[in-house]
């Protein structure tokens, strides 16, 4: 730990072995994830140049005459190859992430987790590829459709993930009865931002069978909305830093960001499946003959569909990843605001609590900005950490930003 003598003095160091730690874990995740990517678009872009996709339309339509029957062989078909186009980076950085000590899960319960994580892709999926190619053979604007069907099924996800999917991968117990006094602390927190969070709707995940660093989130929608705390922050952070930690994720609870989110994704949603419709109807038109696929909804061009889709998200991702950590400033700020008061000094337990926490997940202190500003869906630890430094409005006599009370 660092230890400060004054907050304004603090920035995010780590000491030499933690530091060289976390600049060669950056450097992997960074390559894995622009290598996984640039690896995905070649090995589809080279599957579809060869007519894999005809191929595999052909040996459906050899075992049924109906469209959707026929799904329920491409669907899983292409899903399962994605999967294993997939595999390889995964198992690189779960290796990487054993060896940096961030991860303790065994070989065996990862390779389940993979497995049920793909149980689910492939019945969630071949589901949505059905109902999107019976849009493409009956309707011209099936993208807008589909982003009319996409908006219920999304919130409906939202709602449903943390009651029926989180629990296949792990255990969540109440956290009032997990750490009593933890809860009617974090109660402390709810009722100085004005709000009561039911303790019904705190729960704690016992993480530690997998991860050793802290953290927190809130997911869920309407009924389902819960805020987690993983049990490895239970362990390993003092009470104070955890309801810093905790602020935060009241923060995007209170200021509605899973709503926040699902408008922004709907948007997103919109224009990102116009410029799919528009990129699959010139493909199909360009190529269509060379590939063997006879429209845009012809089950040959699935695997076109998913070059599209990769494509497009690499895209989208710095803009979604924007928002994300607009999103998390916001969060910080508030969480900074609603622990004061509670605790001794909120800018000092704030600083020190990103200190812990980028020191247990060995963030790097510089990661490149380019890097962050395509892939970090959250600010980098120093500068969350530098803003709690120099966000102090109780000194200068101004009114907080988001608790005036
Ligand atoms: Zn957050």
């Amino acid at each position: 730990m660092v230890l400060l003598d004054t907050a304004a003095k603090a920035v995010y160091t780590l000491p030499p072995d933690k530091l060289a730690k976390a600049i060669h874990l950056y450097h992997a995740r960074t390559l894995a994830h622009f290598g996984d990517t640039a690896w995905m678009i070649l090995a589809l872009w080279l599957l579809v140049r060869s007519g894999v996709g005809a191929r595999i339309r052909d040996w459906a339509e050899k075992c049924s005459g109906r469209a959707w029957v026929q799904g329920l062989i491409v669907g899983p078909a292409w899903l399962l190859i994605l999967s294993l186009l997939g595999l390889p980076v995964a198992v690189l950085m779960h290796r990487v992430n054993l060896e940096y000590g961030i991860s303790v899960e065994g070989w065996g319960m990862w390779l389940g987790d993979i497995a049920k994580s793909l149980g689910l892709t492939l019945v969630f999926g071949t589901l949505m590829l059905g109902v999107l190619y019976a849009l493409m053979r009956h309707s011209k604007r099936w993208w807008l459709w589909l982003w009319l069907l996409a908006l219920p099924v999304e919130v409906l996800g939202v709602y449903a993930v943390p009651v029926f999917i989180d629990p296949l991968f792990d255990h969540f117990s109440p956290l009032a009865q997990a750490d009593p006094a933890l809860a009617g602390n974090l109660e402390r927190v709810t009722e100085r931002g004005g709000l009561s969070i039911p303790p019904s709707r705190m729960f704690v995940m016992d993480a530690s069978q997998k991860f050793t660093a802290p953290n927190a989130y809130v997911t869920g929608f309407g009924a389902s909305k819960r805020v987690v705390v993983w049990d490895t922050t239970i362990q390993h952070v003092p009470t104070d830093e955890i309801l810093a930690v905790y602020g935060h994720e009241q923060g995007h609870y209170v200021l509605e960001h899973i709503q926040k989110g699902l408008e922004f994704s709907a948007a997103m949603m919109l224009v990102f499946f116009w410029i799919g419709y528009r990129a699959m109807g010139w493909m199909v038109r360009r190529y269509g003959d060379a590939w063997k696929i006879r429209a845009v909804g012809d089950w040959a061009s699935l695997g076109l569909l998913l070059l599209v889709v990769t494509v497009l998200s690499f895209v989208a991702e710095p803009i979604g990843n924007a928002f994300s950590r607009w999103e998390e400033h916001a969060a910080d700020v508030y969480g900074q605001e609603v622990i004061h008061g509670l605790v001794p000094d909120a800018q000092a337990t704030t600083v020190r609590s990103f200190q812990r926490l980028g020191e247990m997940w060995l963030d790097d202190p510089s990661p490149n900005r380019f890097v962050v500003f395509w892939t970090y869906s959250h600010p980098p630890t120093a500068s969350r950490l530098e803003s709690a430094v120099h966000y102090d409005p109780w000194r200068n006599g101004e009114s907080p930003k988001y608790l005036t009370k």
